[in-house]
């Protein structure tokens, strides 16, 4: 398996690589939804591109950034037995932001300005820099994103069309623990109490889905909140049902239709999201 330290030796390597090129951008610490993206890739590309770049820009909160789980050694063990054609770019901040040349922010059409985007400012741009270098550097054919992620996906995909940019955005569907908990490079700071809480996400996400044709909107949110509040532990921090192409919030005076519903909640210091289709 190749590891490049820097853009100059990969982009050199890249352009002898037989295509199309598939890249899967991450922060690393490695688990099974992260490979999923990476398994799609292999399966539809001839060369397959994973970074791994805990981008600080991405971060508002600087201990977060400091307390990101790291582990490269883990990860390119992870990589290999899944394939040895995989190739791994892992750079310093100096190898990605030496190289970046300072740009208005970009116009992602008010997707930033809900939910993640409201909660951590700077947040989006903070991605789309990195993942628009990346892009331009080593134009990629298909890049593939988790849903997840649902706003980042939707983000990056605006930015690829807008944009006009070669690379096509692929998601991927979330993969979850057997008790539904959305896999998260986060899960492992949970103490084993939290753990078991965390598996409210989903079944918030679920509940929601089961009426959210049957009650109007402002009361499905009512219905979700004291569905936190039984609980002590875990804060509910927004449950919002959205539109899937724009993030415009449904009408609170009616049911909902077709939608996608997006929770984020903290245990303790941590904080995770989920999201769920509403068909
Ligand atoms: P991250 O390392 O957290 O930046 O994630 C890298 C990519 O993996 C992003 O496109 C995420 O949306 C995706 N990803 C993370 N967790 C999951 C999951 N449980 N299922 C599917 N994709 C995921």
């Amino acid at each position: 398996m190749k590891v490049f330290k820097t853009s100059q030796l990969l982009v050199k390597y890249l352009s002898k690589k037989t295509r199309p090129l598939g890249m899967v951008p991450t922060m690393g610490a490695l688990h099974l939804g992260h490979l999923s993206l990476i398994k799609r890739a292999l399966k539809e590309n001839k060369s397959v591109l994973v970074s791994i770049f805990v981008n600080p820009t991405q971060f508002d909160n600087k201990n977060d950034l400091e307390n990101y789980p790291i582990n490269i050694n883990k990860d390119l063990i992870e990589l290999r037995k899944v394939s040895e054609k995989i190739i791994v770019y892992i750079p310093k901040v100096d190898d990605v932001f030496g190289n970046i040349t300072k740009s208005k922010p970009f116009e992602l059409a008010g997707l930033d300005r809900v939910m993640e985007g409201k909660k951590r400012p700077g947040h989006f741009q903070g991605v789309t820099t990195v993942v628009f270098h990346f892009f331009k550097t080593f134009a990629p054919d298909f890049a593939y994103f988790g849903e997840k992620d649902f706003q980042q996906l939707l983000i990056i995909d605006h930015i690829s069309r807008t944009l006009k940019l070669k690379t096509k955005i692929i998601g991927c569907p979330i993969i979850r623990e057997n008790d539904g908990l959305a896999m998260s490079s986060r899960n492992s700071f949970l103490t084993s109490d939290q753990r078991k809480l965390a598996s409210l996400l989903f079944e918030c996400l679920q509940l929601a889905k089961s009426n959210a044709k049957k009650i109007p909107y402002s009361s499905l949110k009512t219905l979700i909140s004291n569905f936190f509040e039984k609980n002590e532990g875990i804060a509910l921090d927004y449950f919002i049902v959205a539109n899937p192409k724009t993030l415009k919030e449904f009408d609170l005076g009616q049911p909902i239709d077709k939608g996608r519903s997006f929770v984020a909640a903290t245990l303790g210091k941590i904080r995770l999201i989920d999201n769920l289709d509403i068909p």
